[in-house]
């Protein structure tokens, strides 16, 4: 099988068959407060895009919280390599995120625990996740699998509740793994999975339902039937497929094959640019929002420097509600909307890009 396969398949963040399937395994309280929310602010998104104007009348579905930016690993593309400053470095308290859905836990569908570090690295995680299971909000989460070192580390995530949990794997050995995830050991994550995999069954449990991801580069292109045939073998649900993004002509060279360069950037000499420009909006400016371990909110993950922060919740009586509305948050939505490639984030960004972003298999599928 080559990477043509890969065109075959669905390409979407989340195809029809997947969320049709998200939905019977994931445990989200539908309240009419949370679906009022959602028709609102749905509805002042489409709304700001036919007027050009940002108006929002609800509050994001989705919030992505960082539980640390502290990570074990040294990806050359991940955003807190390539950042420009160094951020100061920490985890999330748990008081402050119960905080945090104390106030919003009631309205949002979905908490995506994590951003630029390692979740697991933060020892309150799990409890994180159970916390917001008592709000009835979906929970997950992406790891590069180096911490679930037992079978009782296992069970224990199984029995907090988490929905789903990624695992970042782009190899099927410790020679081409190991070329993208410096640092990073290939039979420690294998482990993990197949710990984590078991103490499902074990516990007869469809939670958390495991996604493997793959980013696929120049050097593990061929290794697609294989990590199929062992994403099979581990009883995983779900494979996912997704472009390389670089930064530099030098990354391009080094990660992508020339078709992959030729699909999706023009290259110059010490610049890369995405080949079809980008669009003047992001549906993220509505539907999703970003919290950091200290606090401070941020547009998206994409956005590493903290370069617009909106304000800072948890130490100044800011609440998330306030800011989410605020003039800052307001002024960002608008030059999005007016000229999105001012952002220079935004210019890498695949938020509403033609290409496709990931491409997934259901594994019972197959
Ligand atoms: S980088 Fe810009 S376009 Fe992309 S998600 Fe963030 S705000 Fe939206």
């Amino acid at each position: 099988m080559s990477s043509k396969f890969l065109d075959k398949l669905t390409f979407s963040v989340v195809p029809f068959r997947s969320a049709v399937k998200a939905l019977r395994i994931f445990k989200i309280a539908y309240t009419p407060k949370r679906l009022w929310n959602g028709i609102k602010i749905v509805a002042s998104m489409y709304v700001s895009k036919l007027i050009r104007r940002p108006v929002v009348w609800g509050i994001p579905p989705i919030l992505m919280v960082e539980p640390t930016n502290i990570c074990n690993l040294k990806c050359p593309m991940c955003p807190a390599i390539v950042g420009k400053r160094v951020l100061h470095k920490g985890q999330l308290k748990l008081n402050h995120f119960k905080a945090l859905m104390d106030e919003v836990g009631s309205y949002v569908f979905q908490v995506q625990f994590w951003n630029q570090g390692e979740p697991f690295i933060n020892k309150e995680f799990l409890e994180m996740v159970r916390y917001a299971k008592t709000k009835g909000v979906m929970t997950i989460t992406s790891t590069n699998g180096h911490f679930i070192p037992t079978d009782e580390k296992a069970e224990e995530i199984v029995e907090s509740g988490l929905d789903q949990i990624i695992f970042s794997m782009d190899g099927t050995n410790q020679e081409t793994y190991e070329k993208y995830r410096i640092g990073g050991d290939f039979n420690l994550v294998i482990e993990s999975l197949r710990r984590l995999s078991e103490a499902r069954i074990r516990l007869k449990s469809k939670q958390p339902l495991i996604e493997l991801q793959f980013i696929v580069f120049k050097h593990n292109q061929d290794e697609i039937d294989d990590i199929i045939r062992l994403a099979k073998k581990f009883k995983l649900d779900r494979l996912s497929f997704k472009t390389a993004m670089v930064y530099t002509p030098e990354q391009a060279d080094t990660f992508l094959s020339a078709e992959q360069k030729e699909e999706v950037y023009k290259l110059e000499q010490d610049k890369v640019e995405r080949k079809n420009g980008v669009p003047n909006w992001c549906n993220r400016l509505w539907l999703n929002s970003t919290v950091n371990w200290d606090g401070t909110v941020v547009p998206c993950c994409f956005d590493v420097d903290s370069d617009y922060i909106f304000d800072t919740l948890f130490t100044n009586g800011a609440t998330f509600r306030k800011v989410w509305k605020n003039a800052a948050y307001q002024r960002f939505r608008r030059q999005v909307i007016s000229n999105r490639s001012a952002v220079e984030m935004c210019n890498n960004c695949t938020e509403g890009m033609p290409q496709p972003y990931a491409r997934i298999i259901e594994l019972e599928d197959m």
